[in-house]
């Protein structure tokens, strides 16, 4: 779950690490009213879950309410790589010396987080590492040991702050917040970018990126209640059903049950010539109401052309699975093409539901891989030829 830089931002000060007074508004008259409190001059930023909003021209330095006011506007009534802004973060504005990086991340490649830090931050990270490896420190951090004093001064050191120093004194206390609070929040990313040192000698967080881990929001009741309130509906409705469900770009909804056959499912179909919608991942031993429901927030994608639906049965009925599809098929219009692929546990019995239940639009493939070729030869119109109302009117 990624949060909102306002919200990484609210976490970061209950945790300590130096952010400044900042307000949410979702309407410039609201933005007018926080600088009042505020006073100027301010920063006006777009609210999305997106990097490059700088770029996008969603973040703005203001000196005058009036500023304010014009930037709000605009911001507010902006896309930013498909994401509508709609709220944004007013913030006092910092006066910047330097930007310096600085992140905790979840490495696959170091079986565990590294600590990431660059002299020269704001820009993008990777655009970095390409022209001038040597100014990234990446240190791996063992999480039974946690963040050693050495790995924090060799963090001052690429600063060039002395550890005596104001400066050198805040960013060690900076660096070694993030690292708890990367900890206690169950996080992937904890990212800081930039992470500035202000003309007066001051450490101060201007952006906040974290990820915080699905598979520990139950340890975080909190965070779950601000999931709710930000995802969109169809992400809400997907985590409700208890469902891993990512939105892709494709046009063939993807639904199997374990994350591995649903990967390989996506990257057949690629293969094949298609593009996959979404990865939706039932899980294992799903019900047939968690079908029904991965099947609905498929379909409510508004984007979709046919619908691949591959299941290896184990611990996961297949006949399960059918009672599923026929559920939704009984309860709304079906009008795109469903091919279904059922093996292992329980797939014959599975087989025998949909034959009995004669679904419209309904097909069930003999093979994964032919599973995988009808999808894309529905979803590109060539099969089947035409495709009439799934029953229940
Ligand atoms: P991102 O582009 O989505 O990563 O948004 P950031 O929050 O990182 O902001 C982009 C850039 O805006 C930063 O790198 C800074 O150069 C600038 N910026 C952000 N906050 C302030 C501020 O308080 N004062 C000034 N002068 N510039 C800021
Ligand atoms: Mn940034």
């Amino acid at each position: 779950m990624d949060l909102l830089e306002h919200q990484g931002k609210k976490l970061f000060a209950a945790a300590g690490l130096p952010v400044l007074a900042n307000a949410v508004a979702v309407t410039p008259a609201e933005a007018v009213e926080a600088t009042r409190r505020l006073g100027l001059p301010v920063v006006v930023k777009a609210q999305v879950k997106t990097g490059g909003r700088g770029k996008a021209g969603g973040v703005r330095v203001c000196d005058t309410r009036h500023d304010v006011e014009a930037a709000a506007t605009e911001i507010l009534g902006m896309t930013i790589k498909d994401r509508p802004v709609e709220a944004v973060l007013v913030e006092e504005a910092a006066d910047i010396s330097r930007e310096m990086y600085l992140s905790i991340a979840l490495s696959r490649a170091a079986r565990g987080p590294v600590l990431v830090f660059a002299r020269e931050g704001g820009v993008d990270i990777e655009d970095l590492a390409r022209r001038d490896p040597s100014a990234i420190v990446r240190r791996p951090v063992d999480p039974l040991l946690g963040l050693c004093d050495y790995q924090v001064r060799d963090v001052l050191a690429a600063a060039g702050l002395p550890r005596k120093s104001y400066a050198g004194r805040a960013l060690d206390a900076t660096v070694r917040a993030a690292w708890s609070l990367y900890l206690e929040s169950d996080a992937t990313l904890l990212e800081i970018n930039p992470l500035a040192l202000t003309q007066d000698g001051v450490v101060v967080c201007l952006d906040s990126k974290v990820t915080v881990d699905d598979s520990a929001l139950f340890r975080h009741p909190d965070f779950a209640a601000l999931a709710e309130a930000s995802a969109d509906e169809r992400e809400a409705r997907a985590r409700r059903a208890g469902l891993a469900f990512v939105e892709l770009d494709g046009d063939i909804g993807v639904m199997g049950n374990g994350a591995g056959l649903v990967m390989s499912t996506i990257d057949q179909l690629t293969a094949a010539g298609g593009a996959a919608a979404d990865f939706c991942d039932i899980g294992g031993g799903a019900r047939a109401k968690v079908v029904a429901d991965a099947l609905e927030v498929i379909l409510s994608g508004g984007h979709v052309s046919a619908v691949l639906v591959s299941i290896f049965g184990g611990i996961t009925r297949c006949d399960e699975v059918a009672r599923g599809l026929v559920q939704v098929f009984g309860e709304t219009r079906v009008d795109v093409p469903v091919i279904v692929r059922l093996d292992g546990t329980a797939a014959a019995e599975g087989r025998a539901v949909l034959a009995e239940a004669g679904l419209t639009g309904v097909t069930v493939a003999g093979s994964a891989a032919e599973a995988v070729e009808l999808a894309v030869a529905a979803a590109h119109g060539e099969w089947p030829a035409t495709v009439t109302s799934g029953g229940g009117d």
